[in-house]
């Protein structure tokens, strides 16, 4: 990987290398750096002193009488002049890499100086989250983070650069425009011109990007910031960017390979690791009955498996009249009573009416399930009589599903069986339809993705049984990016607008434009739009993706630093022709 002083272009009037390239080669040569005070201390008159840049620390010496005392604050701002010298052999640190060496200064001086800091950039920064964001730019002094950003740009350098080998090109398209079909809330920018319209910050450039392929672009790719007003989570934020890809004349098989192909270079060329392609492939019912998710986590085992008929022999009331019995057994895996709680309230809050458990111990087994286990839900349960626990919901089966889906997470990270490896996976076939909170079929993806030709004959009658050529990238258990083959065939198109009960009207009125547009011969075509946020999370190891965006809001979609959202000015009201309903009229 490159490293931020791998430059040699950093010669200005103020420096001529970077604080952390001064090594023993250097030795007896005349440097200038500049950066900012790391630490200071005196040691028998002599002042040590610490200054910091982006790429690193260098220790400069101020021997009394050769240069001024000045009395330099913690991170000021400063300038340093001297020759480079060995350190002696006892004052070697080996933690750094100019730990050999050391600036003898002949000239130093302060270039700007600071007022008391809310808190230090260290590496272990005491401050909590609020202050932090609050006080970004110094926060974006600590090591972790440049170097999250910095991981940032080669990722993105070498996504670009590997995209147009590939014959993509890099166009821009509108982030002020009308609404996409990500099917999230929009963020609304009103019209001073037209008062009373508004603009929708778009989701993705979804309908632009296929507008391209129309036109013969063929291929192409953007960098582009998506903006939904959703619910925020660790991995989420209200604008976050996509490397927005779109392909003419393809077929699923062929985005998957390019995306494979991308992924794997880019992880060779920023972390030096090899990433095997091609990536495992999961149906979506695959991931579903085996990991109870949609994005399953396959660095470790604990897989989920069915065990509905032979639950019913029991005579267990709950297990008779369910739907389903769902199961895992976690070997080696015997939980304290409070980390039975634990999993139990887990399986609860994904609406599991409970959890039942069987801990298989030397000693024999125990839980609530262990008096009823016939002979043969035994062995389907834990054919090779291993020490562990098993666990299982019983219930409809997509719930019971999902709920032990998250108690196998759970139990994955208490128990650290998750491999520290990065693992990819591919989700496919997903249904094209799934139904919404009020029993209505919504798209699974967005509306443009095209039904499986296989699966075109349930259209009117059995919209559930359509599965849609749409894929998922899942990585170490977060989805990192969707796509699908897109259907670019106004009659299909028209078929599936009926099944999430869209008038013509009302496709014309939100889509218009694009099927317009497809009245004009369009290409068959498909496309992906990885989350650059969520990987270099990923690749860095962060735990939130707010730490790999320079400037994030909140998980209350605020901006502490620059104060948003924040009210606005009467005038400006006016100007939009906007009333402001407070809540208490
Ligand atoms: N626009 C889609 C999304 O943001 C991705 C795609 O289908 O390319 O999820």
């Amino acid at each position: 990987m490159r490293k931020p002083s791998d430059s040699n272009n950093f010669s200005t009037t103020y420096r001529t290398h970077l604080c952390g390239e001064i090594d023993p080669v250097l030795e007896g040569e005349i440097v200038k750096v500049c950066g900012w005070v790391n630490s200071i201390r005196k040691h028998g008159g002599v002042t040590f002193m610490d200054l910091r840049d982006r790429s690193g620390i260098v220790q400069v010496v101020m021997h009394p009488g050769k240069v001024k005392e000045i009395p330099f604050k913690l991170e000021s701002s400063v300038f340093a002049e001297g020759k480079v010298v060995k350190r002696p052999e006892n004052m070697i640190n080996r933690d750094i890499i100019t730990g050999e060496i050391e600036i003898e200064a002949s000239s130093v001086s302060l270039l700007s100086d600071t007022i008391p800091l809310p808190f230090l950039p260290e590496d272990e920064v005491k401050a909590g989250a609020e202050l932090r964001l609050k006080y970004r730019y110094l926060d974006l002094r600590r090591k972790v983070m440049f170097n999250n950003l910095w991981i940032r740009h080669l990722t993105v350098q070498y996504i670009r650069s590997f995209l147009a080998e590939k014959g993509f090109i890099e166009v821009e398209t509108p982030y002020m425009t009308s609404p996409t079909p990500e099917g999230a809330r929009d963020y609304l920018v009103p019209s001073r011109i037209h008062r009373g319209k508004f603009y929708a910050l778009a989701q993705s450039p979804q309908l632009y990007k296929q507008l391209l392929m129309v036109s013969g672009i063929d291929r192409y790719f953007q960098f582009a910031r998506c903006f939904r007003d959703e619910d925020m989570r660790a991995d989420r934020q209200p604008e976050h960017t996509q490397i927005d890809i779109e392909m003419s004349f393809v077929s699923q098989e062929d985005v998957l390979s390019l995306a494979e192909e991308m992924f794997s270079n880019v992880f060779k060329k920023v972390l030096a690791e090899n990433i095997a392609v091609p990536f495992e492939r999961l149906t979506y019912e695959q991931a579903m009955s085996r990991y109870g998710t949609d994005k399953p986590d396959n660095r470790f085992g604990f897989e989920l498996f069915e065990i509905t008929q032979e639950a019913k022999k029991t005579g267990m009331k709950i297990l008779e009249n369910a739907e389903s019995c769902i199961c895992l057994l976690a070997e080696d895996y015997l939980p304290s009573r409070k980390e039975i709680e634990d999993l139990e309230r887990i399986a609860r809050d994904n609406s599991a009416g409970g959890l039942l458990w069987i801990k298989f111990e030397e000693k024999g087994e125990t839980g609530p399930l262990s008096k009823y286990l016939t002979p043969m839900l035994r062995y389907q349960i834990n054919p090779e009589n291993k020490i562990g626990s098993a666990f299982a919901v019983a219930g409809a089966l997509s719930q019971s599903r999902k709920a032990l889906g998250a108690v196998r997470l759970e139990i994955g990270k208490r128990t650290n069986a998750i491999k520290k490896n990065f693992s990819f996976l591919w989700v496919v076939d997903f249904p094209l339809f799934e139904k919404d909170d009020n029993g209505n079929w919504t798209p699974c993806h967005h509306i443009f993705t095209m039904p499986n030709s296989e699966d075109i004959k349930y259209l009117d009658e059995d919209p559930g049984k359509v599965r849609g050529l749409q894929y998922d990238i899942v990585l170490n258990g977060i989805e990192l990016a969707s796509g699908s083959i897109r259907n670019h065939n106004p009659e299909l198109l028209k078929k599936c607008f009926s099944v999430i009960g869209l008038s013509r009207e009302q496709a014309e009125s939100k889509f218009g434009f694009l099927l317009r547009a497809f009245e004009y011969a369009p290409p068959p075509h498909g496309g992906i739009a990885p989350g650059i946020d969520r990987l270099v999370m990923i690749m860095t190891q962060s735990k939130s993706i707010q730490d790999v965006i320079a400037f994030p809001k909140t998980l209350q979609a605020t901006g502490l630093m620059e104060d948003c959202p924040r009210d606005i000015q009467t005038d400006q009201m006016e100007e939009l022709g906007l009333v402001m309903k407070r809540e208490d009229s």
